[in-house]
C-alpha cells in the first residue's frame, strides 16, 4: 500500500473505509498522509475480526506465540529503514534517536517479551493435603490505544506481552502518527501472522472512544494524557473491563552539591531536552542544592542554548507549549534561555530553561510537554524531597548525587513509579515501568505485563 493513503487493517487485509484525512510532517507543517478514520462500522468489523481469531490464537503453546513474536521481531529488523522513514516523516524526531532508540526498541519488545513469557514458571504453593497452583488465561480481545511521542516504541511494548500472552488486539495510533502501525501492519501480514491476531485502526478520539467502550473488548491499555485516561475509565466503567493506564507525569530532577556536576549537566540536559521534552519522562522540574545553583543554571542555559531545536507534533501542541512560555513570562519568570520560537515553516519551539516561579504556579503544576524546565533551589535534603513530591503527577524522577547513602535514601522517599540516579531513561524491561498518583494505574513491564494481559484461575485441590 502507499504511504500516502493510509487504510485500517482489519482481520489480515487493508480496508480503505471511513472519511479521510489530513496528518501533517511537522518538519514543514505540509500534508504527508491522507488516513481514513474508523467509524462505528469499522470499529466493529475490527473487534469481530480479533474475536474470531482470538480462540485459536489463545490455544497455541506459549512457546509457538514467543516463535511468533521473534518472527515480528525480525520483520522489523528488515523493514528497518522503512520504520525510520515512516517514524520521521510523522514526528519529525531526528535520525539518530529513531534509529537507535524508537524503531531498535520495537524488535527488542517482542524478543523480550518471547523470553519473558517462556521463562516464566508456574506458580504453586504445596501443603502436605492441598497443592494450590494458578493458570492464566488470556482476557480476550485487548484494545490497544496509544500516542504520537514514542510511537512505535510504546505500541510495541504493549503488543509485545499482550499477544504472547494469547490475546488478540485492536490497535488505534494516534491520528498524529499512523505511519509506523500501518508499516508493522505490512509486517504481521508478510511473516504470514494469523488474520486477525492484530488490526490496526486509525481515527481520532472518537474512534479510540468506539474502540474502549465495545461491547467486545476485553481489556483496554492505554498510554497518553491523564486527561483521555479519565475519560476512557468512564468509557469502560459501565463494563467493568481491566484497563492499564501509563498517563502523563510532571518529573522532577534533583541534583545535590555533592553530584558530578558536568554528568549532572549531560544528563539533565538530555532528560529535558530528548525527543523536543515530549517524552512522558521528561524533567520539567529541577531541584539544584544551593551552592551549586547558580553554577548548575548558567551551564545549564548555556548547553541548551545549543540544543538542536525538534518540531513539536502539531500546530496546536506547538501552540501550546507557547502559551506556557507565556504564562511564564506573565507571572515574572526569569528566562535563562530560550522562551520564543524560531521563524520559518514546522511546528518548532526554542529549548527553554526558566527560574524564579513559584512552586503553586500552573508552569510548574501541569505538564507541559515541551523542551523545558523550571530550576529552583533547595538547602536540605528534606527540601528536595518535600519539593519534589509536591505534585499531582508520580511517573520519574531523578537523582543526581555521588552519596550511595543518600541515594538510596532519597530515592527510597520519592513518590514515583520510577526513579533514575546519576542516569536517566535507562530501561530494563523486566522490570515495573508505571507512575502514582495522576501518572497511571497498574504497572506494565516483565512479568507484570503479563499478569495485566491475562486472568489468572487458582486450582485447588485437596490431597
Ligand atoms: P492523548 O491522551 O491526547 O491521546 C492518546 C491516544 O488516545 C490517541 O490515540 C488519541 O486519539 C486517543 N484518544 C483521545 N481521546 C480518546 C477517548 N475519549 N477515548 C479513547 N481514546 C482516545 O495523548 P497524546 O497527546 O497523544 O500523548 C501525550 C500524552 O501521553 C502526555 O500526557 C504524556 O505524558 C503521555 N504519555 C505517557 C507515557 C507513559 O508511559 N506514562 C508515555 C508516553 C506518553
Amino acid at each position: 500500500m502507499s504511504f500516502e493513503q493510509v487504510a485500517h487493517f482489519i482481520g489480515g487485509s487493508w480496508v480503505a473505509e471511513g472519511e479521510p484525512f489530513a496528518s501533517y510532517d511537522p518538519m514543514t507543517g505540509q500534508v504527508n498522509r491522507q488516513v481514513h478514520e474508523a467509524d462505528q462500522a469499522v470499529v466493529d468489523r475490527a473487534v469481530r475480526a480479533a474475536r474470531e481469531a482470538a480462540p485459536g490464537w489463545a490455544a497455541l503453546p506459549v512457546a509457538e506465540r514467543a516463535a511468533w513474536m521473534r518472527r515480528l521481531a525480525e520483520g522489523i529488523e528488515a523493514r528497518f529503514d522503512d520504520l525510520v522513514a515512516a517514524e520521521i516523516a510523522d514526528t519529525g524526531k531526528p535520525l539518530e534517536q529513531t534509529r537507535t532508540l524508537d524503531i531498535p526498541r520495537g524488535a527488542a519488545n517482542f524478543r523480550a517479551f518471547a523470553e519473558i513469557a517462556a521463562q516464566r514458571p508456574a506458580e504453586a504453593f504445596h501443603l502436605p493435603d492441598v497443592l494450590s497452583y494458578t493458570v492464566r488465561r488470556p482476557l480476550g480481545v485487548v484494545a490497544v490505544v496509544v500516542p504520537w511521542n514514542l510511537p512505535f516504541l510504546l505500541m510495541t511494548w504493549k503488543l509485545g506481552p499482550a499477544l504472547v500472552a494469547g490475546n488478540t488486539v485492536v490497535v488505534k495510533p494516534s491520528e498524529n502518527t499512523p505511519g509506523s502501525a500501518a508499516l508493522f501492519a505490512e509486517i504481521c501480514a508478510s511473516v504470514g501472522l494469523p488474520p486477525g491476531v492484530v488490526n490496526v485502526i486509525h481515527g481520532y478520539g472518537e474512534t479510540g472512544r468506539l474502540l474502549v467502550s465495545h461491547e467486545g473488548v476485553d481489556g483496554v491499555t492505554f498510554t497518553g494524557s491523564t486527561r483521555t485516561g479519565a475519560t476512557i475509565m468512564k468509557s469502560v466503567a459501565d463494563r467493568v473491563k481491566p484497563i492499564s493506564f501509563e498517563l502523563g507525569g510532571k518529573n522532577a530532577g534533583v541534583v545535590f552539591a555533592d553530584a558530578d556536576l558536568d554528568r549532572a549537566i549531560e544528563g539533565s540536559v538530555r532528560s529535558v531536552f530528548t525527543n523536543g521534552g515530549q517524552v512522558c519522562l521528561c524533567t520539567e522540574r529541577l531541584y539544584v542544592e544551593r551552592p551549586v545553583f547558580e553554577e548548575f543554571c548558567a551551564l545549564l542555559a548555556e548547553r541548551a542554548a545549543s540544543v538542536v531545536p525538534q518540531p513539536m507534533i502539531s500546530a496546536q501542541h506547538r501552540e501550546k507549549v507557547l502559551s506556557y512560555y507565556a504564562l511564564a513570562r506573565d507571572e515574572g519568570a526569569k528566562f535563562l534561555t530560550g522562551g520564543g520560537a524560531p521563524d520559518g515553516p514546522g511546528y518548532f519551539v526554542e529549548p527553554t530553561v526558566v527560574t524564579g516561579l513559584p512552586e503553586s504556579s500552573r508552569f510548574n503544576r501541569e505538564e507541559i510537554f515541551g523542551p523545558v524546565c523550571h530550576v529552583a533551589p533547595f538547602d536540605t535534603e528534606a527540601e528536595a524531597v518535600a519539593l519534589a513530591n509536591d505534585s499531582d503527577y508520580g511517573l520519574a524522577a531523578t537523582l543526581w548525587t555521588s552519596s550511595l547513602d543518600r541515594a538510596h535514601r532519597v530515592a527510597q522517599r520519592l513518590e514515583a513509579g520510577l526513579v533514575w540516579v546519576n542516569t536517566w531513561y535507562l530501561r530494563d524491561l523486566r522490570t515495573p515501568f508505571g507512575g502514582v498518583k495522576l501518572s497511571g494505574i497498574g504497572r506494565e513491564g516483565g512479568t507484570q505485563s503479563l499478569d495485566f494481559y491475562s486472568e489468572p484461575t487458582t486450582i485447588t485441590i485437596k490431597l
